[in-house]
């Protein structure tokens, strides 16, 4: 299911413009609009799904093809000093599309805890 009112979902389809950076069947992964790394993609489900929390078990494969897909892309940026995978889950997480995202990022030194 997608949603045309969806800006995530709009950017899977082409309707919104991104930096795109990974098509696949099941997931794409574009460049944060307003990123907070030198290196900072967002990977999401081509499926619609609000909130991590709306998984079940048979989103398995997609919530582990969204990591998996995250290391290959910091293979193929050369992150291999680490990186930060990050998923915001509410409004008290700081989410802010209700599509849910996997956010890749490296090039700099992270803190803990996040903010
Ligand atoms: P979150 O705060 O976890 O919901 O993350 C949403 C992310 O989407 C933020 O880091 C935004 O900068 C990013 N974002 C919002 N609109 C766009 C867009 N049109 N293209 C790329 N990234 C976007
Ligand atoms: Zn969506």
């Amino acid at each position: 299911m997608t949603s045309s009112a969806c800006l995530f979902c709009r950017i899977a389809q082409h309707d919104v413009p991104a930096a795109i950076v990974l098509e696949e069947p099941a997931l794409v992964a574009f460049k944060d609009i307003h990123p907070q790394a030198p290196t900072h993609l967002v990977i999401i489900p081509r499926e619609h799904l609000a909130r991590v929390s709306d998984a079940s078990t048979g989103h398995a494969a997609l919530l582990g093809g969204l990591l998996l897909a995250a290391n290959r892309l910091a293979q193929q940026l050369q992150l291999q000093d680490g990186y930060r995978l990050v998923i915001n889950c509410g409004p008290q997480a700081g989410q802010t599309v209700d599509h849910l995202h996997l956010h890749l990022l490296g090039g700099r030194a992270m803190r803990w805890p996040p903010g």
